[in-house]
């Protein structure tokens, strides 16, 4: 594994401020108590500070989003589309400075992050088609001169809060989606992204601005947890879409229940993949490594367990520890780099508790685990992916460690493969890498992955945004993006007319 040099604190900060004039954000700089340091993995320095907001901002927030929802209710679907065209046109033009603020905020390499732009392009041209498609079904009637309709209709507003590592296009799912369907949005950015929250609100307010949509069909409200408690517990945000850890869930999830409001979440993943002896294993190790060691490992499609047929096992191994040996870990704004940097110490601090662990549980590395360019940047955390075999799936490979380890377990039977993958409490990515037939569709089926997303021979994360994307378990069982994912933004009505000038009710039942 090399390294290279790393830009400078005062680079980034040159760089973010223009990136986000280019996006046209303006006023973001502010001190006080509810200031947000706006701080780079890349140094692990804060660049600046923002205006944060908190409750009161939120509630204000909502406020305005519920005041403009019955006019953006009542706007035709398509013409609902146009603000999302014009968004997915202002993504396109911006999308080198957005992608900037990714590496900056994020520290996701080039490529990543301008992938992560394209996801939102993306999901703005399915939106735009979707707002000439929110279609309902007729049913048939058991009456005579009667028809049963399914009628969907704008929920209100829909409360976003989005975690740190697809900052912004969690963001672009929800949103898209939902101004479609005619509701308004409040998001609640993670407070370690608000740049690129900030860039994505001022080309979404340009959108407004130039296809004359209410204002207010949008807020962002920058700050933690307490900046979020509003759309959590408030009255007036039907739905909440949230993205993030399990813990975030558990707190959040009762909450919104006990006011009846409606959630998706989309939560952590403990993604899995299988590998028999029939897989291809230089398209399978391609695969695992892009999987696992990606996005140095914060992805919640990560993929973070491998199971591996005993007559394999060695090779496979053999040849992912060779791979890792050969990734480039540093700067992401290098274009030799593969492997950026986690996102903080907490992450670092994480992630070395999780090694400590896995070895007190019997596991041996195989390679990595250790920390880079310390010397260059104190308050960095690089890291080199690491490769553990473990003896079984023993506790701490049960839990998500968000950062890039993978432990590797060996199988005899399939039947054994299937129930260790389905056996950890996360239900979001899996994969099987087989030529069998076989065992492909056994593991796409009932009784195979218990997950959200099941893939054959391709790895865990890198969903495209036509599927509908989440999972089972304490995943949460939120889905977001395509299919009909939308349904979850509106609310659903039943409609039986009468055409007839009769009045024969259900069942057969008589009155009077
Ligand atoms: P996090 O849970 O720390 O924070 C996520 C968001 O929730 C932030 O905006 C944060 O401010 C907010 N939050 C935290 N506690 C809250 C509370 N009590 N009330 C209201 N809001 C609260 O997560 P993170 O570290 O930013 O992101 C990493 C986690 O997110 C991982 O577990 C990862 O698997 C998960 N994730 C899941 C998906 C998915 O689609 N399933 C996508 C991305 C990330």
């Amino acid at each position: 594994m090399s390294e290279n040099t790393l830009t400078g604190t005062a680079e980034l900060a040159e760089r973010a401020r223009r990136a986000l004039a280019a996006c046209g954000a303006a006023d973001y700089e502010g001190s006080g108590p509810d200031a947000l340091p706006a701080r780079s993995p890349i140094t692990g320095r804060t660049l600046f500070t923002v205006a944060g907001g908190g409750g009161d901002r939120a509630r204000e927030a909502i406020g305005t989003a519920h005041t403009a929802f019955p006019a953006w209710r009542d706007t035709p679907a398509p013409v609902r589309g146009a603000l999302v065209k014009r968004l997915g046109e202002l993504l396109t033009e911006h999308k080198q400075d957005l992608a900037d603020l990714v590496t900056i905020e994020a520290g996701k390499i080039g490529s990543e992050a301008l992938g992560e732009v394209q996801e939102m392009i993306d999901i703005c041209d399915l939106a735009v088609g979707m707002s000439r498609q929110l279609e309902g079904r007729t049913l048939a009637s058991e009456r005579p001169g009667h028809k049963l309709l399914e009628t969907w209709h704008p929920l209100g507003v829909v409360g976003v809060i989005s975690a740190f590592n697809f900052p912004v296009a969690v963001w672009a799912w929800n949103t898209a989606v939902a101004l479609v369907c005619g509701d308004t949005v409040v998001w609640k950015p993670s407070e370690l992204t608000p740049l690129t929250a900030l860039a994505s609100t001022a080309l979404l307010e340009r959108a407004i601005a130039d296809t004359g949509a209410p204002e207010g069909v949008h807020r962002l409200v920058l700050g933690g947890a307490d900046a979020a408690a509003p759309l959590v517990d408030g009255p007036d945000v039907p739905l909440v879409s949230a993205t993030g850890s399990e813990r975030m869930g558990r707190e959040i999830a009762p909450r919104i229940a006990a006011r009846f409001g409606r959630a998706i979440l989309e939560l952590g993943g403990n993604n899995a993949a299988i590998v028999t002896p029939s897989a291809d294993l230089d398209l399978a190790a391609r695969g695992i490594v892009f999987s696992a060691a990606g996005t140095a490992g914060q992805r919640c499609t990560t993929m973070r367990r491998l199971i591996v047929h005993e007559d394999v096992a060695d090779e496979l191994v053999a040849r992912l520890a060779k791979a890792y040996t050969g990734l480039n870990i540093g700067d992401p704004f290098s274009v030799d780099t593969l492997v950026g940097p986690l996102v903080g110490e907490r992450a670092h601090a994480a992630m070395r508790t999780a090694l400590e662990r896995a070895v007190a549980e019997g596991g041996e590395v195989v390679t990595g685990g250790g920390r880079r360019l310390a010397d260059a940047a104190e308050d960095a955390y690089y890291v080199e992916p690491a490769i553990v075999r473990m003896p079984g799936q023993t506790g701490v490979v049960k839990e998500e460690t968000f950062a890039p380890i993978l432990y590797v377990l060996t199988y005899s039977t399939f039947e054994e493969a299937l129930a260790l993958h389905n056996d950890v409490p996360q239900g979001l990515s899996s994969s099987v890498f087989t030529t069998d037939q076989r065992e492909a569709d056994r593991f796409t089926a009932s009784a195979g992955s218990d997950c959200g997303i099941a893939n054959v021979n391709i790895g865990t994360s890198g969903a495209e945004i036509g599927g509908a994307f989440g999972g089972e378990k304490t995943t949460g069982g939120g889905r977001e993006s395509g299919s009909d994912a939308w349904r979850g933004y509106m609310r659903r009505a039943t409609n039986t007319v009468n055409y007839s000038t009769e009045l024969p009710l259900a069942q057969g039942v008589n009155f009077g």
